[in-house]
């Protein structure tokens, strides 16, 4: 046996393939260890959504690199967006790495891993994916209680801030029977929880054309599977949200009543800079509609703060959106330039970095705020919540859960486990989760 240490950084389809990546060595005798000295294999997973990320991945390498000097039998790979869009890059600045392997080569392991072993360095970098039926491998999945399937892969849409489509590359669907395969393994093997994954997940199924399907339609047939489950997916493209979706919704009682919708700006001008393909009034119309039909629902978005050319009003615009949705949560980051993506050549607009992170800084202020209120809604009401982990604390058992809008609760009950489902009355609310008593 030998021991395998995954780092995985970013997204959770990063975290999503790593569970792949660990079952698919695990068919070659690779065991994974919490404790990287420990590891003859250590890969990082990385994200290259901000320059910090980047900058992370670099860094981790850089240790690693160091260890080798000691221990020159180690090997170490690195995957993910940074690998794909930085090999030339990482050969220069890290030449003792022995595997770079991209977004699209997480299938072709089993050939890759034998090279390493044979003592050749390896960079498999494709621009297309490989199709093959995910289900052939193993998955080692880290929660007992929550799996995540990605459904589609890549985006088309080119916002120009964003790396993803030169990292992820275009969409792409897997078929709903392989699916359905999947996640009838999952409920068999006792999780409760099944998260879709997809960076566009509301186009999943449009590069199909021999399937006529769609997201309803696969929520649809996963609803029907046996077991007590519930089902999320995320994230969501605004103007891709179809009423259809919106009636899949209503109608399987397993998919939880939550939206992760993320709007990345309040102003039309600067969500046309940014090439998103709705004006704020479209957003509006849309939460107001999920709103209208879903009374306990929770909507939570992403904002980019400094986007290049954001004035003082525009950026307004953004705060005040957040507070007339009365959205539940937002992630928030400053603008971050990413080679490649059209926004890091609009230099002369680009805003002082003192202004943007003040701007950042009021917007995690109006967040916070956003989020005390949407907790606050839910004092008194009964929300049936999964029980995700326990803790103890002053000598009591608190369990922590989360309910099927996505709210992390806490509360105590002796007679309830990790995995249960439970109705708990919200008794108090707090910035970033509420408390609450069982429901007998
Ligand atoms: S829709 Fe999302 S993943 Fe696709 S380009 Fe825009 S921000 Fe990136």
């Amino acid at each position: 046996m030998k021991k395998l240490y995954i780092e995985t950084l970013g997204c959770q389809m990063n975290k999503s393939d790593s569970e792949r990546i660990a079952g698919i060595l695990s068919h070659f005798d690779y065991v994974e260890t919490q404790d990287e000295k420990e590891a003859d294999l250590l890969i990082i997973n990385t994200c290259s959504i901000r320059q910090l990320s980047s900058d992370k991945a670099y860094s981790q390498l850089g240790v690693w690199g160091k260890r080798k000097k000691i221990k020159p039998d180690i090997k170490i790979g690195i995957c993910g967006c940074v690998a794909q869009q930085d090999k030339e890059k990482i050969k220069i600045r890290a030449p003792y790495v022995d595997l770079i392997f991209g977004t699209h080569n997480i299938y072709e392991l089993p050939d890759l891993i034998k090279k390493i072993e044979n003592g050749e360095k390896v960079c498999a970098i494709r621009d297309k994916a490989v199709v093959c039926d995910q289900n052939e491998y193993k998955i080692l999945r880290k929660d007992s209680v929550n799996a995540w399937i990605p459904i589609i892969e890549g985006c088309n849409n080119f916002c120009t801030y964003c790396i993803v489509p030169f990292t992820r590359g275009r969409e792409r669907s897997r078929k709903p029977e392989e699916i359905l395969k999947e996640a009838q393994n999952i409920i068999n093997n006792g999780y409760k929880e099944i998260t879709l994954l997809g960076q566009n997940v509301d186009s999943y199924g449009k590069d199909l054309k021999d399937e006529n399907t769609s997201l309803a339609d696969l929520l649809r047939k996963l609803n029907k599977l046996d077991g007590d489950f519930r089902i999320r997916f995320v994230t969501s493209y605004p103007s891709d949200i179809t009423d259809d979706l919106i009636d899949a919704v209503d109608e399987c009682k397993k998919v939880c009543k939550y939206f992760h919708i993320p709007m990345q700006s309040g102003n039309s001008r600067i969500l046309k800079e940014m090439n998103r393909r709705y004006t704020k009034e479209e957003y509006y119309n849309i939460v107001g509609k999920i709103r209208k039909r879903f009374p306990l629902v929770t909507i939570t978005s992403d904002f980019i703060a400094g986007f290049p050319g954001e004035t003082e009003e525009e950026f307004q615009d953004t705060l005040n959106s957040i507070e007339e949705l009365e959205l539940d949560y937002s992630n928030t980051a400053a603008y971050s330039p990413r080679i490649y993506t059209k926004a890091a050549k609009m230099t002369d607009k680009f805003i002082p970095e003192d202004i943007k992170y003040e701007r950042l800084e009021r917007l995690n202020e109006k967040n916070k705020q956003a989020c005390l209120k949407s907790n606050q809604k839910f004092v008194g009401k009964i929300l049936r919540v999964l029980i995700e982990n326990k803790t103890e604390k002053d000598g009591k058992i608190i369990l922590n859960s989360r309910a099927d809008n996505n709210k992390i609760v806490h509360f105590e009950d002796n007679s309830k486990s990790v995995g249960d489902f439970a109705d708990v009355k919200i008794t108090k609310a707090q910035t970033w989760c509420l408390y609450g008593e069982p429901v007998e």
